[in-house]
């Protein structure tokens, strides 16, 4: 497994719409975990492949936060939300390509969830809590949406021009 460079806002990458993933080569299970690899290093809760340049349907998601507790990492192919509650929950977002920046963002509290898993079998699954939240902003990405996208232009254009000046320093560096 390799720690892949994680893309920071504003990338022309993170704006794309996704490919659909063909078949599940072990090229891309290799991927999934570098992903996770990835994820858990930065420490990050999920984690999409355009985050890693890789403009294909896969995102990795381990909400398990609790100390001591069993990980529990996914990786996800093509997954799509099939079905989402008419409740709705708001959470403080942070997203690993637009570090340290936070916003409460309000998504449907439940989803049930349809993907193929890393042996190339359908799955699906409903989502509630973090996992809900977690999971409908990692497919979000391969849409090439962030969680700013959802603010209002004001809060969005503050963030984007802290993160213009967090990579115009880290390239000094
Ligand atoms: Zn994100």
């Amino acid at each position: 497994m390799t720690k892949r460079p994680i893309l920071i806002h504003p990338d022309p990458r993170l704006k794309k719409v996704c490919d659909p993933v063909p078949d599940i080569s072990d090229g891309l299970r290799a991927l999934a975990d570098d992903m996770l690899e990835t994820m858990y290093d930065a420490p990050g809760i999920g984690l999409a492949a355009p985050q890693v340049g890789v403009l294909s349907r896969l995102i990795v998601l381990d909400c398990v936060k609790e100390e001591g507790a069993t990980p529990q990492p996914m990786a996800m192919f093509n997954p799509e939300v099939v079905a989402a509650s008419d409740e709705l929950t708001s959470y403080e977002e942070g997203c690993l390509s637009i570090p340290e920046q936070y916003a409460e963002v309000t998504r449907p509290a439940d989803v049930s969830v349809r993907w193929i898993d890393r042996d190339g079998n359908e799955r699906q699954q409903d989502f509630g809590g973090l996992w809900a939240t977690c999971v409908q902003h990692e497919i979000d990405h391969l849409n090439g949406k962030l969680f700013i996208d959802y603010l209002k232009p004001m809060r969005r254009q503050m963030i984007t021009r802290k993160m213009v000046k967090l990579k115009r320093e880290k390239a000094r560096a």
